[in-house]
């Protein structure tokens, strides 16, 4: 139940990648029959990828993944005296690269969710920086939002966002890595400039994914080189790495159609409604007022009062399930997730979070065994706990 950090290929996947590395190993840049074998493969992935996105297949560049699309869209997209803004609950892709560039003179703006876990399109709008001049470009440069966060699954209000983008003249970045697959993906409706995927969040192979670059947006390369992806993505194309990434996301589409993600959706609320059972607990990022947020179907963020979330994972782990805090370890010390302190939980509420987060292949004999393990963990680690024997305060 750790969807959110990588999948299992799926068979058709590797069934797809296979020929690719030994019978068809061509560089898809050469002219010759084995060169050209790959490069139909790799067009036929973009082909699918534009299907995917409702993009033309030339807007898609291939890459490394989530990570590269990322910081591609920083650093390619930004100069000193520009402003960015983006949210204080992304992924470290985008963090930190927005650090970089803030200590390059370009300023930074994050926007802070509600407690919800969803960011307000209005403290977007508050955040633009108006043009200097009518002959200048707007100060605000770029304004990047992911879809969907990792830790908590919430959906972000992408498509009011791209309208304050386009209003503003601003351009507008995606970092769809977790949405992607869970959701279905529509450039032209968001109306963004540029969105990040990644194939192995989505059952296909690490290392490969793309970047959506809209026509006409001035993106400089991260990577220069030969002239590969019409001069965006420098770097002998990863076939392999593609064909995977198409497949995957052509049993993506089929998977959005045929309903398996409400079936995971139902699975994921039993889950959820299970582990609630336990007094002491509930959920991060599931209410916005008396509304609910709108969420990945896979994932839940759930607390756990008087328990340390890493003895969980620990537990849980020793029992067969894997999960995953909603922390991060920086140089061996455990700090609390920044999403969920963002979002407004105190330090020892957010040590004591677990994100579970189910793969589409999940069944109920999984949930049923995650709902016999989780709360015989939790009462052992409430049982030996100092904090809920009352011997520290
Ligand atoms: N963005 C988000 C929201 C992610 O969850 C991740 C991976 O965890 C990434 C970006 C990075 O993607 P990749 O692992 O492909 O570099």
């Amino acid at each position: 139940m750790d969807a959110n950090a990588t999948t299992p290929l799926l068979p058709e996947v590797l069934e797809a990648m296979r020929p690719c590395w030994m019978e068809h190993f061509g560089n898809a840049s050469s002219i010759h029959l084995d060169g050209q074998t790959a490069h139909k493969a790799v067009e036929h992935a973009r082909e699918t990828l534009a299907r995917f996105l409702n993009c033309r297949p030339v807007d898609v560049v291939f890459n490394s993944g989530g990570t590269e699309g990322d910081n591609t869209a920083i650093f390619g997209m930004l100069r000193p005296g520009d402003h960015l803004i983006t949210t204080s609950i992304e992924h470290s892709a985008i963090l930190q690269a927005a650090q970089r560039v803030a200590e390059r003179g370009i300023e930074v703006t994050f926007i802070a969710p509600r407690p919800s876990g969803l960011i307000d399109p209005e403290e977007i709008r508050r955040a633009l920086r108006a043009e200097k001049r009518p002959d200048t470009r707007p100060k605000t440069r770029l304004i990047s939002v992911m879809l969907a966060n990792n830790e908590t699954g919430v959906i972000q209000p992408v498509e009011e966002i791209g309208k304050i983008a386009a209003e503003a003249g601003a351009f507008f970045h995606i970092d769809a890595v977790q949405g992607a697959g869970k959701v279905k993906l529509d450039v032209q409706r968001i109306g963004c400039h540029l969105l990040s995927i990644s194939a192995h969040k989505m059952h296909g192979p690490k290392g490969s994914g793309a970047l959506y670059v809209k026509r006409g947006t001035p993106l400089d390369s991260l990577m220069v080189g030969g002239s590969h992806e019409r001069r965006r993505r420098a770097g002998t194309l990863n076939v392999p790495g593609i064909v995977g990434l198409g497949k995957a996301a052509e049993l993506a589409m089929e998977s959005l159609e045929e309903g398996t993600l409400r079936r995971v959706a139902a699975l994921r609320d039993r889950l959820e409604a299970g582990v609630l059972d336990l007094s002491g607990t509930g959920v991060n990022g599931c209410w916005d007022g008396n509304v609910r947020t709108p969420r990945t179907p896979n994932t839940t963020n759930i607390w756990f009062d008087q328990v340390d979330g890493e003895a969980l994972v620990i537990a849980l782990d020793l029992k067969g399930l894997a999960v995953s805090g909603g922390s991060a370890c920086h140089s061996g010390s455990t700090e609390p997730s920044h999403v969920l302190m963002a979002m407004g939980l105190d330090k020892n509420r957010a040590r004591a979070s677990l994100r579970f987060s189910l793969l589409k292949t999940a069944t109920d004999a999984d949930v049923d065994y995650a709902l016999r393990a989780i709360p015989e963990a939790v009462a052992h680690l409430r049982a030996i706990s100092p904090v809920a024997a009352g011997t520290v305060g």
